[in-house]
Protein backbone atom coordinates (compact mmCIF):
# COMPACT_ATOMS: atom_id res chain seq x y z
CA UNK A 1 0.00 0.00 0.00
CA UNK A 2 1.28 3.42 -0.67
CA UNK A 3 0.89 6.06 1.41
CA UNK A 4 1.43 9.99 0.42
CA UNK A 5 4.14 11.53 2.23
CA UNK A 6 3.63 13.64 4.79
CA UNK A 7 6.63 16.00 6.01
CA UNK A 8 5.94 18.64 8.49
CA UNK A 9 7.70 21.39 10.06
CA UNK A 10 6.87 22.62 13.94
CA UNK A 11 8.10 25.66 15.25
CA UNK A 12 7.71 25.58 18.67
CA UNK A 13 8.09 29.27 20.57
CA UNK A 14 10.44 30.51 17.33
CA UNK A 15 10.99 32.85 14.64
CA UNK A 16 8.63 36.38 14.80
CA UNK A 17 6.09 37.58 12.84
CA UNK A 18 8.45 39.15 10.04
CA UNK A 19 10.60 36.02 9.48
CA UNK A 20 7.63 33.14 9.89
CA UNK A 21 5.71 34.90 7.08
CA UNK A 22 9.17 34.66 4.38
CA UNK A 23 9.48 30.55 5.81
CA UNK A 24 5.91 30.36 4.61
CA UNK A 25 5.66 32.41 1.61
CA UNK A 26 9.16 30.80 0.55
CA UNK A 27 7.42 27.32 1.08
CA UNK A 28 4.08 28.53 -0.80
CA UNK A 29 5.94 29.64 -3.67
CA UNK A 30 7.89 26.23 -4.09
CA UNK A 31 4.80 24.08 -3.29
CA UNK A 32 3.93 23.74 -6.81
CA UNK A 33 6.33 20.79 -7.09
CA UNK A 34 4.27 18.91 -4.45
CA UNK A 35 1.49 17.14 -5.88
CA UNK A 36 2.50 14.34 -4.94
CA UNK A 37 3.22 14.98 -1.01
CA UNK A 38 1.05 17.04 1.70
CA UNK A 39 3.31 19.33 3.72
CA UNK A 40 2.14 21.33 7.11
CA UNK A 41 3.60 23.81 9.18
CA UNK A 42 2.78 24.68 12.84
CA UNK A 43 3.39 28.35 13.90
CA UNK A 44 2.64 29.66 17.21
CA UNK A 45 -0.90 30.87 18.02
CA UNK A 46 -0.42 34.03 17.50
CA UNK A 47 1.08 33.81 13.73
CA UNK A 48 -1.70 31.21 12.94
CA UNK A 49 -3.98 34.04 10.80
CA UNK A 50 -0.79 35.60 9.37
CA UNK A 51 0.86 32.39 8.05
CA UNK A 52 -2.39 30.61 6.67
CA UNK A 53 -2.65 33.96 4.53
CA UNK A 54 1.08 33.73 3.63
CA UNK A 55 0.57 29.95 2.11
CA UNK A 56 -3.15 30.81 0.89
CA UNK A 57 -3.70 29.07 -2.31
CA UNK A 58 -0.86 26.57 -2.08
CA UNK A 59 -0.80 23.20 -0.65
CA UNK A 60 1.02 23.63 2.31
CA UNK A 61 -1.24 23.20 5.61
CA UNK A 62 -0.78 24.83 8.87
CA UNK A 63 -1.72 23.36 12.21
CA UNK A 64 -1.79 24.69 15.66
CA UNK A 65 0.86 22.81 17.79
CA UNK A 66 -1.71 22.16 20.49
CA UNK A 67 -5.45 23.04 21.51
CA UNK A 68 -8.04 23.13 24.64
CA UNK A 69 -9.53 19.72 25.86
CA UNK A 70 -12.93 22.49 25.73
CA UNK A 71 -14.90 23.88 23.37
CA UNK A 72 -15.33 27.26 25.07
CA UNK A 73 -15.44 29.07 28.21
CA UNK A 74 -13.81 30.06 31.39
CA UNK A 75 -10.05 28.70 30.23
CA UNK A 76 -7.49 31.63 30.48
CA UNK A 77 -4.75 30.83 28.15
CA UNK A 78 -6.45 28.04 25.97
CA UNK A 79 -7.41 28.35 22.33
CA UNK A 80 -10.09 25.94 21.16
CA UNK A 81 -10.26 23.54 18.05
CA UNK A 82 -12.96 25.84 16.42
CA UNK A 83 -10.70 28.72 17.06
CA UNK A 84 -7.53 27.23 15.17
CA UNK A 85 -10.30 25.92 12.45
CA UNK A 86 -11.74 29.99 12.50
CA UNK A 87 -8.52 30.85 11.05
CA UNK A 88 -7.84 28.78 8.79
CA UNK A 89 -6.05 25.92 10.59
CA UNK A 90 -6.78 22.06 9.44
CA UNK A 91 -4.59 20.39 11.64
CA UNK A 92 -3.39 20.71 15.44
CA UNK A 93 -0.51 18.82 17.45
CA UNK A 94 -2.04 15.96 20.31
CA UNK A 95 0.47 14.41 22.79
CA UNK A 96 4.23 16.59 21.56
CA UNK A 97 6.30 15.06 24.01
CA UNK A 98 7.10 18.97 25.34
CA UNK A 99 3.27 19.09 26.20
CA UNK A 100 3.83 16.05 28.11
CA UNK A 101 6.51 16.10 29.38
CA UNK A 102 6.89 20.35 30.36
CA UNK A 103 3.37 20.32 30.86
CA UNK A 104 2.42 17.83 32.53
CA UNK A 105 -0.23 16.23 29.83
CA UNK A 106 -1.24 12.63 30.24
CA UNK A 107 -2.72 10.60 28.01
CA UNK A 108 -5.96 10.74 28.84
CA UNK A 109 -6.09 14.40 28.67
CA UNK A 110 -4.28 14.11 25.09
CA UNK A 111 -7.36 11.79 24.14
CA UNK A 112 -10.13 14.84 25.25
CA UNK A 113 -7.77 17.17 23.19
CA UNK A 114 -7.99 15.18 20.54
CA UNK A 115 -11.52 14.25 19.70
CA UNK A 116 -12.02 17.86 20.27
CA UNK A 117 -10.13 18.42 17.40
CA UNK A 118 -11.73 15.78 15.08
CA UNK A 119 -15.44 16.64 16.38
CA UNK A 120 -14.22 20.69 15.48
CA UNK A 121 -13.18 18.84 11.71
CA UNK A 122 -9.36 18.94 12.46
CA UNK A 123 -7.13 16.40 11.17
CA UNK A 124 -4.77 15.67 14.20
CA UNK A 125 -0.89 13.88 14.58
CA UNK A 126 -0.63 11.99 17.52
CA UNK A 127 2.44 12.23 19.05
CA UNK A 128 3.97 9.13 20.63
CA UNK A 129 7.15 8.22 22.37
CA UNK A 130 9.50 6.63 24.78
CA UNK A 131 12.01 8.95 27.04
CA UNK A 132 16.03 7.19 27.61
CA UNK A 133 15.32 5.45 30.82
CA UNK A 134 12.39 3.56 29.10
CA UNK A 135 14.27 2.62 26.28
CA UNK A 136 17.15 1.32 28.81
CA UNK A 137 14.85 -0.31 30.47
CA UNK A 138 12.70 -2.27 27.74
CA UNK A 139 9.99 -0.60 27.92
CA UNK A 140 9.35 1.12 24.53
CA UNK A 141 6.68 -0.84 23.65
CA UNK A 142 4.75 -0.70 26.35
CA UNK A 143 4.72 2.95 26.71
CA UNK A 144 4.16 4.01 23.09
CA UNK A 145 1.41 0.98 23.23
CA UNK A 146 -0.38 2.65 26.01
CA UNK A 147 0.00 6.58 24.74
CA UNK A 148 -1.41 4.81 21.16
CA UNK A 149 -4.49 2.76 23.16
CA UNK A 150 -5.15 5.77 25.39
CA UNK A 151 -4.86 8.39 22.92
CA UNK A 152 -7.21 7.03 20.33
CA UNK A 153 -9.70 5.80 22.71
CA UNK A 154 -13.24 6.52 21.43
CA UNK A 155 -11.67 6.98 17.91
CA UNK A 156 -13.33 5.07 15.19
CA UNK A 157 -11.92 3.35 12.15
CA UNK A 158 -14.20 5.95 10.14
CA UNK A 159 -12.18 9.17 12.53
CA UNK A 160 -8.95 7.10 12.04
CA UNK A 161 -8.76 8.99 8.55
CA UNK A 162 -7.93 12.28 9.88
CA UNK A 163 -5.09 10.55 12.45
CA UNK A 164 -1.26 10.60 11.39
CA UNK A 165 0.78 9.41 14.40
CA UNK A 166 4.27 10.79 14.62
CA UNK A 167 7.09 8.22 16.34
CA UNK A 168 9.14 10.65 18.29
CA UNK A 169 11.78 9.15 20.79
CA UNK A 170 12.15 11.73 23.85
CA UNK A 171 15.32 11.74 23.96
CA UNK A 172 16.28 12.42 19.88
CA UNK A 173 14.23 15.28 20.04
CA UNK A 174 16.47 18.59 19.45
CA UNK A 175 19.55 16.53 20.78
CA UNK A 176 21.23 15.71 17.32
CA UNK A 177 20.79 12.11 18.08
CA UNK A 178 18.64 10.26 15.88
CA UNK A 179 17.26 6.96 16.53
CA UNK A 180 18.83 3.96 14.04
CA UNK A 181 16.97 3.09 10.90
CA UNK A 182 16.28 -0.43 12.83
CA UNK A 183 15.06 1.44 15.58
CA UNK A 184 12.73 3.22 13.94
CA UNK A 185 11.23 0.38 11.61
CA UNK A 186 10.69 -2.19 14.49
CA UNK A 187 8.82 0.80 16.57
CA UNK A 188 6.66 1.73 13.31
CA UNK A 189 5.75 -1.68 12.29
CA UNK A 190 4.88 -2.15 16.19
CA UNK A 191 2.68 0.77 15.66
CA UNK A 192 0.89 -0.31 12.71
CA UNK A 193 0.44 -4.17 14.18
CA UNK A 194 -0.83 -2.05 17.24
CA UNK A 195 -3.56 -0.19 14.97
CA UNK A 196 -4.34 -3.88 12.90
CA UNK A 197 -5.00 -4.96 16.30
CA UNK A 198 -7.40 -1.90 17.42
CA UNK A 199 -9.16 -1.61 14.19
CA UNK A 200 -8.50 -3.70 11.12
CA UNK A 201 -5.63 -4.68 9.00
CA UNK A 202 -6.95 -1.84 6.05
CA UNK A 203 -7.24 0.44 8.60
CA UNK A 204 -4.08 0.03 9.29
CA UNK A 205 -2.54 0.20 6.29
CA UNK A 206 -4.05 3.50 5.46
CA UNK A 207 -2.30 5.85 8.31
CA UNK A 208 0.39 7.38 8.15
CA UNK A 209 3.60 7.45 10.63
CA UNK A 210 5.80 9.97 10.46
CA UNK A 211 9.35 10.06 12.51
CA UNK A 212 10.47 12.62 14.70
CA UNK A 213 13.65 13.55 16.25
CA UNK A 214 16.89 15.32 14.88
CA UNK A 215 15.69 15.11 11.48
CA UNK A 216 17.97 17.06 9.22
CA UNK A 217 19.04 17.16 5.10
CA UNK A 218 21.38 14.65 5.78
CA UNK A 219 19.74 12.11 7.05
CA UNK A 220 16.25 12.46 5.58
CA UNK A 221 16.83 10.48 2.59
CA UNK A 222 17.73 7.21 4.81
CA UNK A 223 14.64 7.99 6.98
CA UNK A 224 12.42 8.03 4.14
CA UNK A 225 13.57 4.43 2.72
CA UNK A 226 12.53 2.75 6.39
CA UNK A 227 9.78 0.62 5.64
CA UNK A 228 6.44 2.19 7.46
CA UNK A 229 8.01 5.43 7.73
CA UNK A 230 5.36 7.67 5.67
CA UNK A 231 7.25 11.11 6.31
CA UNK A 232 8.99 13.15 9.16
CA UNK A 233 8.12 15.65 12.18
CA UNK A 234 10.72 18.07 12.28
CA UNK A 235 11.46 20.52 14.91
CA UNK A 236 15.09 22.59 14.34
CA UNK A 237 15.46 22.25 10.40
CA UNK A 238 12.08 23.88 10.25
CA UNK A 239 13.33 27.03 10.90
CA UNK A 240 15.23 27.99 7.90
CA UNK A 241 14.24 27.06 3.79
CA UNK A 242 17.75 25.94 3.73
CA UNK A 243 17.16 22.88 5.79
CA UNK A 244 13.82 22.29 5.60
CA UNK A 245 13.28 22.61 1.78
CA UNK A 246 15.89 19.63 0.82
CA UNK A 247 13.29 17.46 3.63
CA UNK A 248 9.97 18.90 2.05
CA UNK A 249 11.99 17.48 -1.15
CA UNK A 250 12.85 14.63 -0.55
CA UNK A 251 13.36 12.21 -3.43
CA UNK A 252 10.67 9.45 -3.15
C1 LIG B 1 9.84 17.97 17.28
O1 LIG B 1 9.75 19.00 17.93
O2 LIG B 1 8.80 17.35 17.04
C2 LIG B 1 11.15 17.53 16.82
C3 LIG B 1 11.22 16.37 16.27
O3 LIG B 1 12.23 18.38 17.01
P1 LIG B 1 13.71 18.26 16.36
O4 LIG B 1 13.53 17.98 14.89
O5 LIG B 1 14.36 19.58 16.61
O6 LIG B 1 14.41 17.13 17.04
Amino acid sequence: MSRRPFLAGNWKMNLDRKSGAALARGLAARSVGWADRDVAIFPPFVYLDEIVRAVAGSSVQVGGQNCCDEKSGAFTGEVSAAMLKDVGATIVLCGHSERRQLYGEDDRLINRKLHAALEAGLEIILCVGETAEERESDATEQRIGRQLTLGLAGVDEAMLGQVTLAYEPVWAIGTGNNATTAQIGAVHSYLRGMLAGMYSDAAANRVRIQYGGSVKPDNIQALMRVSDVDGVLVGGASLKSEAFLPIVEVAR
